[in-house]
């Protein structure tokens, strides 16, 4: 067993240091935003990250968007930006669906402007009624004629407004159908969604009647649901890793502010109480990593078969993050808790994480269900 990555691991990571330094100076303003940041995307459009998001024939690094190399440079971006984070990640999100089941024309079109960042990409499963149990949703398509008509609503869907296309999941019949929704489709309107505690690129889409192409479901129809499964399967290994990245950077924070900061005639570092939580911290960021990075590899091979071990990566190091961002505001007293400063953005941007893309309290139920049954095979 080898713990080392892979030099062209070590290249991407250095490609994703790189555009963070890029973004650094610009990432107060930008995690700020809950609209694109032009300065933001050009960093990623230059770095040439987004093409690890689609496979080598359609303009891509990798022969397939390799999870491991994606978390690694989530893992960088989101101690810098979150909003960065959250561009990077969208395009392999919002395309992963075209990559397994489109057909040649689809990819084409779609895959190599996605990997260029000229088309930004989005997923919408959840609507203002269902979240968590997916297999309610009420979005429909119906086969009209020689075409295809989707209606209903989509709610906090992450580049609505800003993306070229969108994945839609829709219920057909007695089944879900995954959709690719060209952004220019007449019929489709978006509204801003309430402004969250760390902004992000969010709206609420509306399908009106909206006409789309035979041809325009991904797979067959009815079985769209497999298609998000393998989706998660990759990109919930990558939350992990944007987990694992946000920690380290507060860590860092709090390891600079408790080494220079003197109380009672020492280093707050020096302090017992204070010591025990930088060890703790390190210690469970350091756990998470090597979760996330196996749960990533795992999913190289198999991403739906391994969405048990991207789900454990994801609670384990979503929660993780939170635990840390806490520890450290509390080791920087009253400066952790201006607003701005890093470690004061990292606390709240941790929050989201244990609820998008499986709540804490969803994966847990999931995770037991497998163990449950594999004592009963
Ligand atoms: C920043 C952000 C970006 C997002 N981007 C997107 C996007 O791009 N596309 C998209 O489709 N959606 C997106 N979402 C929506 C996100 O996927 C949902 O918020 C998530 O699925 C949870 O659904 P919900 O918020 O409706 O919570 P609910 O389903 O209402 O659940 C609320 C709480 O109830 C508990 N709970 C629910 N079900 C169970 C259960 N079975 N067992 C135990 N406890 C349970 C959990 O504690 C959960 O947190 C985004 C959300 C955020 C915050």
């Amino acid at each position: 067993m080898n713990f080392n990555l892979d030099p062209a691991y070590v290249t991407i990571q250095d490609q994703a240091q790189a555009c963070a330094r890029e973004i650094e100076p610009i990432a107060v303003e930008a995690d700020k935003m809950s609209e694109v940041h032009p300065g933001v995307l050009d960093a990623l459009r230059k770095s040439g990250l987004c093409s690890l998001m689609v496979p080598r024939r359609y303009g891509g690094t990798f022969e397939n968007p390799d999870p491991l190399a994606i978390c690694l440079v989530r893992e960088v971006l989101m101690g810098t930006s979150a909003h960065a984070d959250s561009l990077f990640a969208l395009q392999g999100i919002g395309s992963y669906g075209i990559t397994v089941a489109g057909t040649q024309k689809q990819c084409e079109r779609w895959l190599p402007s996605i990997a260029a960042a000229d088309d930004l990409a989005a997923l919408a499963l959840t609507e203002l009624e269902t979240g968590s149990d997916l297999k309610a949703l009420k979005t429909t398509v119906t086969p009209e004629g020689n075409c295809l008509r989707l209606t209903g609503e989509k709610s906090f869907i992450s580049n609505a407004g800003a993306a070229a296309l969108y994945l839609v999941l829709a219920r057909e019949k007695e089944g879900h159908s995954l959709l690719l929704v060209p952004g220019n489709s007449p019929g489709i309107s978006i509204t801003p969604t309430p402004e969250i505690i760390a902004p992000h690129v969010l709206g609420e889409i509306r399908f009106d009647n909206v006409e789309l192409a035979a041809n325009a479901r991904l797979g067959e129809p009815g079985k769209g649901f497999s298609l998000v499964l393998a989706t998660l399967g990759v990109f919930r290994a990558s939350v992990a890793g944007a987990a694992v990245g946000l920690a380290q950077a507060a860590l860092d924070e709090a390891l600079r502010h408790t080494n220079g900061r003197v109380q009672f005639g020492r280093p707050l570092s020096r302090l017992g109480a204070v010591s025990q939580m930088l060890a703790d911290c390190a210690v469970e960021i350091e756990m998470a990593r090597l979760l996330t990075y196996k749960a990533a590899c795992e999913a190289v091979n198999d991403p739906a078969a391994s969405l048990h071990y991207s789900s454990m990566a994801k609670l384990a190091a979503s929660e993780m993050a939170g635990r840390v961002t806490d520890r450290c505001v509390q080791m920087m007293g009253r400066f952790g808790l201006v607003r701005e400063n890093k470690i004061e953005r990292l606390y709240r941007q941790a929050r989201p994480m244990r609820i998008y893309e499986g709540a804490s309290e969803v994966l847990r139920e999931s995770i037991a269900k497998q163990l449950n049954q594999s004592i009963r095979t």
